[in-house]
């Protein structure tokens, strides 16, 4: 996670927000190649999911909107995560991402005190090396009981005044858990006497719920049909972290298909749309063997809920949430005609009945789908043993190589052109030509600086799949080398082979 971390930073993909000012925790800033692939993440969406179906239309609602809808969705009420403070640090934590266990002597029962850790792939392993310290501390003999972790959701108060604050290593400084609704608050006009309170919507499902009648009627939409929205949610998160993983700020892509109310439907519909969304994240470069399915077990469901399937990755700190698809009944849209007075109803034609549909929500974070990318792309060779992946030797020239396997639709710059000397005109008037063309269906890149070989290896690290290079051939002939990133081999075509050659990569077709 680090070296993305670094390589982001490096290479101008993602930043921390407001760095000059030491940071602003939960908030990151896309830079040139990060912005570059975040819209290709959300275009390559849209038309995959809006305009190539004809059962699904799109919607752009505000993110701030009438109270009510909170209060109406459950989010005023329901939408909280249990934290807990530290009273010395004043640091605040989710309960239910710090582990804690009891440390005993396994003979005695003799308690020793507690130790604590941050939800993670090794939080077994540090809680287990923090109790064996405890015990040397002590000075104590013998084997210690086995660890039972358990989240401080679990923890009583006699429990939090030996479990030890994550910030600072001292006991009983915790308080109890108590509820945090995540939405963040903001006032809407010129009042202050609190009664202009409204909330930055911390999911773009509402809006297309609230909007469900304006669009069924106008683009006069027959049931199954679906709306899809793009957009910003703000969760105040208790304890962002992993980077984009978990942010205050993030881009949610949402589907909110509408099917028949019968009592079986949704199964069939759910089903289709998880394999539609699996089929597209690795139509899109996800690599399969980092993915996962994750089907909620009934009693952790929401009430309102018939079933909730999370398509999971394997991201650099564990394998966790990347797409939930939901099957939520007619709940949302019930909510709303209840606390609207509004009918939700839609009356079907054929049957000439009239009932509130029933919903399944596929829902996608882009910044999460970023990460994955970023982590399903990236690749080092190593300088004394040449890797191979896909049969391409990515141990280039004897020098270790970082590169980024995009998927040329997803990669930020989709190709560089290099003029081979600067000092030429007419080659540098021939790349210059290329350039341009190239630059007014893609983003390009040029660049004259250094030795080839440098210029491909920083086109490496940004991830871009092709390189061409303009050279003394090219003013004989008008041929051009292209090279590609992966397998780093070389193909002289003529110039007017280019763009169907890129199109063909980059789209497909
Ligand atoms: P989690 O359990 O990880 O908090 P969630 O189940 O609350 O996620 P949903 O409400 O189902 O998430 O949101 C749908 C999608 O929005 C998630 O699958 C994820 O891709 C994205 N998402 C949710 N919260 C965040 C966040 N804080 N930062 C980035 N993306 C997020």
């Amino acid at each position: 996670m680090e070296e993305l971390v670094a390589l982001c930073k490096r290479r101008g993909f993602v930043f921390q927000s407001s760095e000059i000012y030491n940071g602003f925790a939960g908030f990151f800033d896309y830079g040139p190649l990060g912005v570059e692939i975040k819209k290709n993440i959300k275009d390559l969406w849209w038309r995959d999911v809006v305009r190539r179906r004809d059962d699904i239309v799109g919607l752009d609602s505000s993110i701030i909107g009438s109270p009510k809808i909170w209060e109406a969705s459950g989010h005023v009420a329901g939408f909280s995560d249990p934290m807990v403070d530290c009273r010395e640090s004043k640091l605040r934590y989710r309960a239910d991402q710090v582990f804690w266990a009891r440390v005993a002597l396994a003979e005695t029962g003799e308690v020793l005190g507690a130790v604590s850790v941050m939800e993670s792939g090794t939080m077994e392993a540090e809680a287990q090396a923090a109790a064996d310290k405890m015990k040397r501390k002590a000075a104590k003999q013998g084997a210690l009981a086995p660890l039972d972790l358990k989240d401080l959701t679990q923890a009583t108060a006699e429990d939090l005044s030996i479990i030890p604050s994550p910030a600072t290593g001292n006991p009983g400084t915790l308080t109890a858990p108590r509820d945090f609704n995540l939405m963040f608050q903001t006032a809407v006009g010129a009042t202050v006497d609190g009664s202009n309170a409204a909330y930055l919507r911390p999911e773009t499902a509402q809006g297309i719920f609230t909007n469900f009648k304006n669009v069924q009627q106008t683009a006069r939409a027959k049931i199954p049909f679906g709306i899809a929205q793009i957009g910003k949610a703000f969760r105040n998160e208790i304890t962002p972290r992993n980077f984009i993983f978990r942010s205050r700020e993030f881009e949610q892509m949402e589907v909110e298909y509408f099917i028949s109310d019968d009592d079986d439907a949704w199964r069939g519909e759910h089903q289709a749309w998880l394999d539609f969304s699996w089929q597209w994240l690795l139509s899109i470069g996800l690599r399969e063997e980092l993915m996962g399915r994750d089907v909620h077990e009934a009693h952790k469901l929401a009430h309102y809920a018939r079933a909730c399937t999370d398509i999971t990755f394997r991201f650099p700190f564990g394998q966790s949430e990347l797409q939930g698809v939901a099957a939520r009944g007619a709940y949302d849209l019930t909510q709303h005609q209840e606390a609207s007075g509004k009918g939700m109803e839609y009356f079907d034609e054929a049957t000439k009945r009239k009932y509130v549909p029933h919903v399944i929500e596929p829902s996608l974070g882009v910044d999460r789908l970023f990460l994955a990318l970023l982590t399903s792309a990236y690749h080092e060779d190593e300088a004394s043993s040449a890797r191979h992946l896909n049969g391409a030797c990515l141990h280039v020239g004897g020098e270790k190589r970082t590169l980024l396997r995009f998927h040329p639709a997803i990669a930020p710059i989709k190709v560089a052109v290099f003029p081979l000397v600067k000092n030429k005109p007419e080659l540098m008037a021939k790349a210059e030509g290329l350039y341009k063309q190239l630059s007014m269906r893609y983003n390009c890149f040029w660049d004259v600086a250094g030795a080839i070989g440098r210029r491909y290896r920083r086109m490496d690290e940004a991830g871009t799949p092709f390189c061409i290079t303009v050279d003394f051939d090219t003013l004989e002939d008008d041929t051009v080398t292209v090279r590609d990133r992966d397998s780093t081999e070389q193909v002289r075509m003529p110039m007017a082979d280019v763009i169907p050659y890129l199109d063909k990569a980059v789209h497909g077709y």
